[in-house]
This record gives C-alpha cells, structure tokens and sequence, in this order.
C-alpha cells in the first residue's frame, strides 16, 4: 500500500473511539456539576507561547516540540500541553475571574515512539484559575480522584509536593547546586546540564547512578517559606478530609518551570512501570511569565489512552462491535425509495435504522444483513408497500411477526429502553 501512518502517530477505529467518546462525556458531565465550562483552543500557537510558558530549559521545547514555519515565515509549534495556550485564551479574551475550564484537546510531542505514547495523543484537562487558596488544590485532587474511580482505575493513589515559590525556591536551589556540584562527576551528562539550567529537574533523571546520589540531596519541602508550608498543610489537611490515600514524596517535582507550590501526580498501581495516570499542580507565575498580570491557578491533565487502557476490562465503556438495530430490506426498485423515505421517518421518531442498498433475493439479503451484524430487518416489498403492513424479522431468534409503521416504532422504543 502507498500511503501508511506516519511513524507515532495511530488512527483510533470505531470501537475505541466510541469508548472514547464515553469517556469524554463523563467527564463532561462530572466537571459541569463542578461549574467547570469546555474550551478550546487553535492547535498550533507561536512557537514564542509555549517557550516563555513550557520554558526554555524543559526537555519538551528543547528536543520534543514540534515546531515550524508556515507560508508567511511564523515561527509556529503543535500544542505541546494544554495549560499555557487555556490561560492565553484567558489574558486575550479577558476572561473573568476565578474561571474553571476544562478541555480534550490533542497533544503533539516529537519524542521516541513508544508504547502507549504517540506523538499525537488527546489529553483531558481541568483549571481552576484565578484562585490562590489551597481549598481549589483539594477539591480539584477529589474531583481527579473521584474520576479516576469511576473511570475504573484500579488501585489509584497519589503523590503529592510543594516545589516552593519565589521567596524560598531560590534559597533552596543554592543548596541543591551546592550539593550537585560536590557530586557533578558522578552524575549524567544531561543532569550536568540541568544543574545549570534548571537544577529541580535534575529529580526526573532516570539514571540510576544519579537517583542514588539524589536520595542524599537537600529536600525542597524542608526549605519551604511560612507561607509556603501553610498553604501545603492546608492541601493535605484538605485531602486527609476527603480521605483520599496520598503519599509525600519530595522528589516528585514537575519538568515545567512555571509551576510552584502544589505539585500532584495520580499513580495507578495497575499500570505496571509506566504508573502515572495523571499530573498537574499549581502554576502562579504562568500568566507572568506571559507577560501578563499575576494570576494563580491550579489544574491536572490525563492523557485520554492511558486512561482507557488503565480501566479496560472494567466494562465501564462499551467496547461492543457495532451492530444495525433496524436493516430494511427492499425487494425491488420502487421498494428502495420507499424505504428510503420510511428510514427517515423512523429516525425522526428516534430510532436507529438503515436501508440495505444492494438488491437480491431475499436469502442472499438475509445473508448479507447477517454480515452486517443487523439485530433486525424490515422486508419491504409491493405487498406491504400497499397493505402499510411489514414484515419484521429478529436475526438472532428468526422470529417473524407483521405490524405496521406505528406498532413498529412502539415495538421499537421497547426494545431500546
Ligand atoms: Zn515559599
Ligand atoms: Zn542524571
């Protein structure tokens, strides 16, 4: 064949994606009680967003992002992560604050193919914006939280930071250098490079010489300031409430710079290796660093295909091969346009139904309709086109009895309720 995917990319077939589509509405609804609203924004945004806002020293602008120049010479990249284009979408349009969105939106990442990543994938997102306290970090975690129960994530648990803010970050990260700099031989070349740039990243390193030397490194929440530390208290007391199973680990920072103080991650003890289902925590300085005024928020994001694949089997989504609930078989030419007319009628009265278009005698019709996984067909031919009386059949049993147009649609609505 000519033309194939190109290379991390894949196409999401009818069965997956009404799964998705499941998903996708219970999130909807679960977020809309929450006064969470939907939003979207353009797929590709200046290259220039995304490097103020993802930052310069984070791996996803540095070697993940793509980036391109379109017709007109705009340096341009694909969305990377949906946080930074949502709160643009805010400054530009002046929305009022404190606002909840959420968004599905695709995600573009040039990194390694591998399994269960693309380098398109959908993520769900949900932002409480315009709000400080450490009560919207709380209920935003028991909303992800409840999520993920109901989506059928097992063994779900979380793990929870505070990377600190701009009166204590800097105290802390002298400490970390130093530390780093007595130990700079031992460690990895890239974390050698992350000392210089952005030293808090130096955590996601997955060599493990590195982690060895990091478990003695200075921790940041022992550096926190006062009112660093208060607001933390505050989350976990917050989430103790709610009595959702968490565990502290100051490791866990986030590889974008312009988070601060709450830093969450969602773990699934099903998921294997590859454990985390969701991440997020709160970003303060996004709007600044945007050119913006300060405006505090606070969100998590999931990526829609790991969290189908951590709750498959779980039979909360439908994962059922398509069927026909009504196929009408016309014998015949005139029969066609009459059926024709009458599928349309049915679908006003809010049923399911096709006509089969390839004629044949009615065995082969059966047969084919078989194939098509039809549930039921109307034969429709001269004699119940005068009489109004049709003859409906049930594949699986072969039962046959005759109604007409209205008995049909009552019959119908019985059987789908
Ligand atoms: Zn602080
Ligand atoms: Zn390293």
């Amino acid at each position: 064949m000519r033309f194939q995917r190109v290379k991390g990319t894949r196409d999401i077939l009818p069965l997956e994606a009404l799964a998705r589509r499941e998903l996708e509405q219970l999130v909807f609804s679960r977020l809309s009680r929450s006064g969470f609203q939907p939003i979207h924004t353009p797929t590709f945004e200046k290259f220039e967003l995304y490097q103020r806002s993802t930052g310069e020293s984070s791996d996803i602008v540095i070697k993940e992002m793509y980036r391109f120049q379109d017709m007109g010479g705009r340096d341009l990249a694909l969305r990377p992560e949906g946080t930074p284009s949502v709160m643009r979408a805010i400054l530009e349009n002046h929305i009022k604050l404190p606002v909840r969105l959420w968004y599905s939106m695709s995600m573009f990442r040039q990194d390694k193919p591998q399994k269960g990543r693309y380098r398109e994938h959908t993520q769900i997102g949900a932002e409480i914006v315009g709000e400080a306290e450490p009560e919207a970090d709380a209920e935003l975690i028991k909303l992800g939280f409840d999520l993920f129960s109901e989506i059928g994530i097992d063994g779900m648990y979380m793990e929870l930071n505070s990377i600190g803010c701009r009166e204590c970050r800097p105290t802390y990260q002298v400490k970390l250098v130093n530390f780093l700099k007595k130990h700079s031989s031992e460690m990895c070349e890239e974390c050698r490079v992350r000392m210089e740039r952005n030293p808090l990243r130096v955590f996601d390193c997955k060599v493990a010489s590195c982690q060895d030397i990091l478990k003695s490194a200075p921790s940041q929440r022992d550096h926190l300031c006062k009112e660093c530390k208060e607001h933390f208290d505050k989350v976990k007391k917050g989430i103790s409430a709610f009595n959702i199973p968490y565990q502290e680990n100051d490791r866990l920072v986030r590889g974008l710079d312009y988070y601060s103080r709450t830093v969450i991650e969602f773990k699934s003890t099903s998921l294997g290796a590859q454990d985390a289902v969701c991440g997020g925590g709160r970003y303060d300085y996004l709007a600044e660093e945007m050119g913006g005024p300060h405006i505090p928020g606070t969100g998590f994001a999931f990526g829609v295909e790991r969290a189908l694949l951590a709750s498959k089997g779980e039979g909360i989504f439908t994962y059922e091969q398509p069927t026909i609930a009504l196929l009408i078989l016309p014998l015949g030419s005139d029969a066609t346009s009459f059926a024709l007319d009458l599928v349309f009628k049915l679908r006003k009265a809010g049923l399911e139904a096709l006509v089969e278009f390839r004629s044949g005698g009615l065995s082969r019709m059966l047969k084919r309709a078989a194939s098509r996984n039809a549930r039921k067909v109307l034969i429709v031919g001269e004699d119940e086109m005068a009489s109004g009386v049709f003859i409906l059949r049930d594949m699986k049993s072969g039962e046959q009895r005759e109604l007409s147009f209205e008995e049909l649609i009552e019959s119908q609505d019985a059987d789908s309720s």
